[in-house]
């Protein structure tokens, strides 16, 4: 055995390229070659790129260097050597370039979801999805260690390919990286260990991948040396590029720390259903708007979310510093530390305003004028449940229930929907709950159907069961089975006209009688419609003939009336709820509902707007769903008008051109501090 003392004297410390290069050195030997840090803290094996950065050894850093076997002197003097040239680094990296200032940076976006939260930034790749473990049995662990290799490959490939272009456009110096991130696939660390996982586990090839990946990069977020940290973002590209390549789709996530802000270019719902929400304190994204799901889910959730904030994503890495602070629509990545001070101040005072009174009343709310409005609950998931006791909700009046359904490929059985519609009755007490039927497509498309040129305008919704009825069916049957327990209705989304009703409809008989024929135990349900597209506004009374109740969708009314994508920050000036022509169609459908006698439930984002929830009552309406949260403000807004006064104010908003002017009008009549919290 030979053993040496080295320090790290290079500016950058042993970071990737410098590692890269002592990986090289050290496997032309045949001895083992190990580096210990002197302050006891960690050892690495230097033929290891991953291994050797682990070390986080810094400039200054005093190391071992340990050989031992037969050709140990050679290999001794050949890495000592390497440490004394500095890793032999011939060009200049420049740091600045590879490393992000770590000034404050603070940058403007659009608050969806209120609140402060002072946080750790976790990436989530756009697009990118859970890695689920599946058992793999004894006679398929080879081909599951092969199809792993096989990623593997497919991954250097494409990485040369990478590297080949880098060096081309960018030089030699700009392309290191990639030869970096070719060694981590080298790496019996991560090879070695994810096949060892696989057949001691019984562990799909992805699962694994995960599980080694997770570990490596816990290790780096304990990296004190910022720019050292920074290498596990590398580590994270890499496992992605492979879990990627193994799924033939995008991704995966990073333990989350307890209070991690989600980072995103853009974030789908499905995304957010999948997450540990334990967790996940806030969120901030390049892409989104205000009526997008992902805003409507963080509101839900009461997480704060900022979005819209272009090129964000591309300027943080997993474990920086932030602050998103919805108050003032903005996010602060890497807070100086009297933004830090200053803000963790705001955030305990935030916390104090907290009314814990308001959440105690329940049931409907009357006005002044004796009016009676009842106060519904949208809910996404079923950890939202509990929320609609708490803040008082006559029920649920949305369940989203697509939400079942963000699994990729996985669908809820029959029998796994019908214990959640049960816990969902359960949860909505005598007041009933509202089932409504997958809205797949637009914004939940990627998962479970083929990409389309236009998502919102396409296999969406009650188009996409009617094209898939045996998801419809299983549904179905799921919801009239669950609706012996208690209340339960259902509701079927984005109809077009009467036409879709009807055969719906006609499904969900069919589903009854197999009930009945195969003696299970089950309750007819109320159906009703989503109007939220103008073509079933225009038709809205012959389709009130033949439902039980309408849901006034306005998220989508506003998208669909106007053309403006719903989650499309570019165009969020143009998404205007005040619009004339949208309160029209919310007036027309009001009208419609009681020329039939039927109830109409509005549940689109407005009614969780207090100034906007009284402009509903003036158009007439008297059922809001909302989310739960916001039940309590509504309500205490609500107790406050004359409905036969804000009658009066809706006539001149209808009468109104422009969305300004009804903003003007709604700012003037209803200017009440309380009305417009
Ligand atoms: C709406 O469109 O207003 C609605 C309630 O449904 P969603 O937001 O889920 O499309
Ligand atoms: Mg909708």
């Amino acid at each position: 055995m030979a053993e040496r003392r080295v320090q790290v004297t290079s500016r950058l410390g042993l970071h990737a390229r410098a590692a890269a290069n002592l990986v090289r050195v050290a496997s032309q030997f045949q001895s083992s070659l190990n580096l210990q840090r002197l302050d006891g803290n960690a050892e690495a094996d230097a033929k290891s790129i991953l291994s050797i950065l682990t070390l986080a050894a810094s400039r200054g850093t005093d190391l071992k260097v340990v050989a031992h076997g037969v050709d140990e002197q050679e290999a001794l003097d050949a890495v000592v050597g390497l440490f004394s040239r500095d890793f032999d680094e011939t060009e200049k990296v420049d740091r600045e370039r590879f490393s992000r200032p770590i000034t404050e940076l603070r940058c403007k976006g659009l608050s969806v979801s209120d609140g402060i939260v002072i946080g750790r930034v976790l990436r989530l790749q756009e697009g990118t999805h859970e890695v689920y473990r599946a058992h793999i049995a004894d006679a398929d662990l080879e081909r599951e260690r092969r199809r792993f290799r096989a990623a593997v490959r497919l991954s250097r490939r494409q990485l040369e390919t990478i590297k080949d272009r880098a060096e081309k456009e960018l030089g030699r110096g700009h392309a290191y990286i990639f030869d970096a991130h070719l060694l981590f696939l080298q790496d019996a660390k991560l090879t070695r260990d994810v096949e060892d996982y696989i057949v001691k586990e019984h562990s799909n090839a992805e699962w694994a991948a995960k599980v080694v990946g997770d570990r490596l990069l816990s290790i780096y977020t304990r990296i004190n040396d910022e720019y050292l940290r920074e290498r596990g973002s590398d580590i994270e590209d890499v496992i992605q590029r492979l879990l990627a390549n193994l799924t033939g789709e995008g991704l995966k996530y990073p333990n989350l720390s307890q209070d991690a802000v989600i980072v995103s270019s853009d974030l789908l719902p499905s995304t957010i259903a999948e997450l540990n929400l334990n967790h996940v304190k806030a969120i901030a994204t390049d892409a989104g708007g205000w009526a997008s799901h992902m805003a409507i889910i963080a509101r839900g959730l009461g997480l704060t979310a900022v979005v819209g904030l272009r090129d964000f994503y591309e300027r943080t890495r997993t474990g920086d510093q932030i602050i998103v602070d919805a108050h003032n629509g903005e996010v602060i990545l890497h807070p100086a530390p009297e933004t830090l001070e200053k803000y963790r101040f705001t955030v305990h005072e935030t916390d104090l305003t907290v009314d814990p009174q308001a959440k105690l009343e329940c049931g409907p709310v009357t006005t002044r004028d004796g009016i009676q409005i009842s106060l519904r609950a949208n809910v996404e998931l079923p950890t939202e449940f509990q929320a609609v006791r708490d803040f008082g909700a006559c029920g649920v009046g949305l369940f989203r229930s697509e939400f079942l359904l963000s699994r990729p490929g996985l669908m809820s059985s029959e029998d796994e929907q019908f214990e959640v519609y049960k816990a969902l009755v359960e949860a909505a007490e005598e007041y009933g709950a509202i089932v409504r039927l997958f809205d797949v497509g637009g914004e939940f498309g990627p998962d479970l159907k083929e990409r389309e040129r236009n998502p919102a305008l396409g296999l969406r919704a009650v188009r996409f069961n009617l094209r898939h009825k045996q998801i419809m069916r299983t549904q179905v049957r799921a919801i009239l089975r669950a609706a012996a327990a208690g209340s339960l209705s259902l509701v079927i989304p984005m109809v077009a006209d009467v036409g879709d009703v009807r055969l719906a409809k006609r499904v969900i008989e069919e589903e009854m009688e197999r009930l009945a024929s195969e003696n299970v135990t089950f309750s007819p349900v109320k159906i009703g419609a989503m109007i939220e597209v103008p073509s079933a506004v225009l038709t809205a009374e012959k389709i009130a003939s033949e439902v039980d109740f309408f849901e006034l969708g306005t998220n989508d009314l506003v998208q669909y009336t106007l053309a403006v994508d719903r989650g499309n920050d570019k165009v969020s000036d143009w998404f205007r709820t005040l619009h004339p022509a949208v309160l029209y169609g919310i007036s027309r459908t009001l009208e419609a509902g009681k020329g039939a006698q039927i109830p109409v439930i509005v549940c689109g984002e407005m009614a969780s707007t207090p100034p906007y929830a009284v402009l509903l009552v003036g158009l007439g309406a008297v059922d809001l769903s909302m989310i739960p949260a916001m039940i309590p403000r509504v309500r205490s807004v609500l107790t406050q008008i004359d409905a036969s006064n804000v009658r009066e104010v809706a006539l001149k908003c209808l009468d109104a051109a422009t969305a300004d002017e009804v903003e003007d009008l709604v700012r003037e009549a209803f200017s009440d501090s309380r009305l417009s919290a």
